[in-house]
């Protein structure tokens, strides 16, 4: 283990205003990445967007996270991980990237004040959205009964699930090791997730379904205290009274600015060489949920943000004719 004392490069100006690494995206991809790079003496840029942090700023408790045998709040993780990147010299950068061109070298990005940022290499760490119903009380009540991810601290509680695919019933069979009952409301007859994933869930039996029913509105002032749900063949609407509500209607990836240049699954997400994050570009790479709708974990994205590093940091290598460090 290296005991060498990191220089602080914060004040670092890259030469004729190009820099060697650009990272998009501080949550766990994101900042593992700068942290490899940073160490790699790359003097990388992260661009932070609208959530700096990521996904892991919403969430509560992390407990699943290696290292942290009594869990580690999202917040609190990222936070550290971002200090450790900036203990050897990441800079970060807080702008709303309008454009990006990876046509051609060296890539640009511009951001919303019309400025321009030049890179050889691109990281993309974007992450994915957890897609909200868009109700008039759900983001108000997010975190306070309402989640999106991993419901641990629902323990002893009615919780519904809305959503019929893989996740929801993933999570719904999840929840059930800690809530009271576990209610998936979905807006149609028949689920859409995997025969086993279905089969699994409809044979538990703290797991309810009510079919065929949306839900017009979260419950509840400071915390949830129900869901105003609506039969949607016959228009009855009632009350199903519970205090946790997960929304599992599947994710967006945020991958807009790299349409028609780079390569996407139908979902959006970017596609990568197996076993790597290269993209379709050389120079091009991608991070963590941004490329993977499959593990979607905190630490199966700092392990890709770490070979996202590498791979950036090796292709420099092979441009400028300079010998592997790793
Ligand atoms: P999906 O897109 O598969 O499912 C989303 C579900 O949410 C659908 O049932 C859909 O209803 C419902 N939904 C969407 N929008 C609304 C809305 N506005 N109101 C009410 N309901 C809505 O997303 P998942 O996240 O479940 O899965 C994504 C991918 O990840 C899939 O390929 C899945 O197989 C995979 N996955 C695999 C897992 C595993 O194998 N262990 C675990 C988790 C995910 P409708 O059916 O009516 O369209």
């Amino acid at each position: 283990m290296s005991t060498e004392t990191p220089q602080a490069k914060s004040d670092y100006q890259p030469p004729n205003g190009l820099e060697k690494m650009v990272i998009l995206g501080t949550g766990p991809a994101g900042l593992t990445a700068a942290i490899y790079a940073a160490r790699a003496n790359l003097n990388p840029l992260c661009v932070e967007g609208a959530q700096p942090g990521g996904q892991l700023t919403i969430t509560s408790e992390v407990e699943n996270f290696p290292g942290f045998p009594h869990g580690i709040q999202g917040p609190e993780l990222m936070d550290n991980s971002r200090k450790q990147a900036e203990r050897f010299g990441t800079r970060f950068k807080v702008g709303d990237v309008q454009k990006v061109d990876v046509t051609k070298r060296p890539f640009t990005l511009t951001l919303a004040d019309n400025s321009e940022v030049k890179c050889e290499t691109l990281i993309i760490a974007t992450g994915a959205s957890a897609k909200l119903l868009g109700l008039k009380n759900e983001s108000r009540l997010m975190g306070r009964g309402v989640s999106t991810c991993d419901g641990f601290f629902f323990r002893n509680q009615d919780i519904a699930v809305v959503g019929g695919g893989d996740t929801a019933m993933e999570e719904a069979n999840f929840l059930t090791r800690f809530a009271k009952s576990v209610t998936i409301v979905h807006r149609r007859d028949s689920f859409r997730a995997s025969k086993v994933m279905q089969d699994r869930a409809l044979a538990n039996p703290k797991i309810k379904v009510i079919w065929d029913t949306g839900i017009d509105d979260v419950l509840g002032d400071q915390e949830v205290t129900g869901l105003k749900i609506k039969h949607l063949k016959t228009g009855v609407e009632s009350v199903l009274p519970v205090t946790g509500f997960f929304v599992a209607i599947g994710h967006q990836p945020n991958t807009k600015l790299f349409a028609g240049q780079l390569d996407m699954n139908p979902a959006e997400y970017l596609l990568v060489q197996p076993g790597s994050t290269k993209t379709k570009v050389p120079g091009v790479y991608a991070a963590g949920d941004v490329s993977d709708p499959y593990y979607r974990q905190a630490v199966t994205a700092a392990g890709t943000g770490c070979m996202a590093a590498l791979d950036a940091e090796r292709w420099l290598e092979d441009q400028h004719h300079l010998p592997h460090q790793h």
